[in-house]
């Protein structure tokens, strides 16, 4: 791979200084950054062995941003049916609050996410394989370069390989749970061996520890401390010691959440993941809206890592940050606080939509606009998550010895005139789809918007033939009602190609 030198675009670094560079380059040789900052200073940094073979990337108007770092993610996409369902009418009238809306029911919740497990057994290695493509393409398409996995309705195997064929980074987990606290008991049922549950994390630490091109990692996860016995959570401070990673955990996220664990655990959810001994600063507690004041007070002690998803939360009706504000109070008394994208069965706010919403509702909340500022929203995208993953050594900021993994987000129409601070008309008025140019380790893996190296008419018709078989087969949904929904995006897809034969055989005659 030959050197390549991204020169003069608006150069954010989201490094330690937050600062923004108005004419800024990145040079990057052997996938790693050389230089990062102003476009003269990097251009005298391009040595006679990197000029064999140099591409440059014109990055005139563009914003040069470091890719985005999703710690907490979840592939979900063959629950596409039955979930946010495709087969749902087109009016939203009737729509009513559920799940987890009106403060959630943590007890439904802990039923629910028991189910998914059977879901993981029963997809076929293919279908696991084309549902996990599709997916995280729609990630690294919006920007995301790294994605932090919290357990998935896939396999891992299947996540690990669609990251190398995509050349994205993830760390993987496994849908670990072995317990659930059904409505109406009075204490945790174990549904699950727990020594399976902690077999499967090893096993999967094990192959990740000798992964030779350092896309994919491991870290142990757990699904909610509801589905988690005593014995798994020692399990899991067992395993992140031996194995010496990180840890993260949905905690705090619901209303009843607290009580609930209480009852029938005997423990607030926080104070059990610290009586495991799994509270530190490798600690991610993802949402965590709703610790109470003692709980708060040993996640700060600790230096814990805050991960929550603004963008998700109205869509899904819960209040996780106004109701509290306990995360950006988090954020002000010095933790870590990450933006990620959580996961469903359709694509949700990507990480640009993230940022805006912690830009906005933050500030919204403390009357000031001061509160997060734009550079603020990034670092909350880029280089705090690398932290939460264990990876800052190496990603989420582009600087000198770091991983080449950087976006290129066109900045220069109507929504930016005129503006010396586009990341802040990015925030405004841009989003998911205006991501231009994804790099991974060097190489230029989304260019125009388009991948370089797959056929995404191909990933769709994969994933869709995919998610049709594992649902006639797994969920119970009629055939017929698949194949009738399926049918018109086929549809497309074949008209989108005839349209792009018959140009290029036009273009040929001419
Ligand atoms: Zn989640």
């Amino acid at each position: 791979m030959g050197a390549l030198l991204i020169r003069g675009g608006v150069l954010y670094p989201a490094d330690s200084t937050d600062r923004v560079v108005a004419d800024g380059s990145v040079l990057v040789a052997d996938g790693v950054i050389v230089a990062a900052g102003p476009t003269a200073e990097v251009e005298a940094a391009v040595e006679p062995h990197h000029r064999a073979g140099l591409r440059v990337i014109d990055a005139h108007d563009r914003m040069i941003l470091p890719g985005f770092v999703n710690a907490h993610w979840h592939e979900m996409f063959a629950m596409r049916f039955p979930f946010k369902g495709a087969l749902r009418a087109a009016s939203d009238r009737d729509d009513k609050p559920v799940f987890m809306a009106l403060g959630g029911d943590v007890t439904q919740i802990s039923m629910v996410f028991d189910a998914f497990h059977d879901h993981v057994d029963r997809l076929t290695p293919d279908e696991a394989l084309a549902i996990a493509r599709y997916s995280m393409w729609t990630q690294l398409r919006s920007g995301v370069t790294t994605l932090g996995d919290v357990g998935s309705l896939n396999k891992p195997e299947a996540l690990a390989r669609a990251a190398r064929d995509l050349g994205m980074r993830i760390t993987v987990s496994t849908w670990a749970a072995d317990a659930v606290c059904a409505p109406g008991d009075s204490r945790f049922r174990r549904t699950r061996d727990t020594d399976l549950e902690l077999q499967r994390i090893e096993q999967l630490l094990d192959e990740c520890a000798t992964s030779p091109d350092g896309l994919v990692r491991a870290w142990p996860t757990s699904v909610y401390g509801t589905n988690m016995s005593d014995e798994l959570a020692a399990g899991f401070a067992d395993l992140t010691a031996r194995y010496d990673v990180p840890f993260a955990t949905h905690v705090g996220a619901l209303r009843n959440e607290a009580d609930v664990m209480l009852a029938y655990y005997g423990a607030t959810p926080v104070r059990r993941f610290a009586e495991a001994g799994l509270l530190s600063k490798r600690f991610t507690a993802v949402h965590c809206g709703f610790a109470d004041a003692g709980e708060r007070a040993l996640l700060i002690e600790a230096g814990a890592h805050i991960s929550h998803s603004p963008a998700k939360y109205g869509q899904a009706g819960e209040s996780t940050l106004s109701e509290t504000r306990a995360i950006p109070e988090f954020r002000r008394a010095g933790l870590d606080v990450s933006v990620s994208t959580d996961g469903a069965a359709v694509p949700l706010g990507g990480m640009p939509e993230a940022m805006r919403a912690v830009w906005q509702l933050y500030n919204e909340m403390y009357a000031d606009p001061t509160e997060v500022l734009p550079t603020d929203a990034l670092a909350m995208a880029t280089r705090l998550p690398a932290r939460s993953l264990d990876q800052a050594e190496r990603i989420g900021s582009l600087e000198p010895g770091k991983q080449a993994d950087l976006l290129l987000v066109p900045a220069g129409d109507w929504r930016y005139l005129l503006n010396p601070r586009p990341l802040e008309g990015f925030l405004s008025l841009g989003g998911s789809m205006d991501v231009e140019t994804v790099v991974v380790a060097g190489r230029v893996l989304i260019e125009d918007g388009r991948s370089t190296a797959l056929d995404e008419d191909a990933l769709e018709s994969e994933y869709l033939e995919a998610l049709s078989s594992f649902t006639v087969r797994c969920l119970g949904v009629e055939a017929d009602a698949v194949a009738a929904t399926l049918r018109r995006r086929t549809e497309t897809i074949e008209r989108r190609r005839r349209a792009a034969a018959a140009h290029h055989t036009g273009w040929r005659q001419r």
